[in-house]
């Protein structure tokens, strides 16, 4: 079960996906970014990883 934490209260990893052209990267509120990937389901799946959900 994933669960989006765009509800995820302050000092949590709030993540989202941006794209760039034909890519699409992930990023996360504590600073991180993900690889550039040509699908957005790429990037949300780097996320996911990054949040270890
Ligand atoms: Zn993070």
């Amino acid at each position: 079960m994933l669960i989006q934490s765009d509800a995820a209260p302050s000092g949590t990893h709030r993540t989202m996906v941006t794209d760039k052209g034909s890519f699409a990267a992930a990023h996360c509120s504590c600073g991180w970014k993900g690889p550039a990937r040509r699908a957005r389901d790429r990037a949300r799946r780097d996320a996911e990883a990054h949040t270890g959900s």
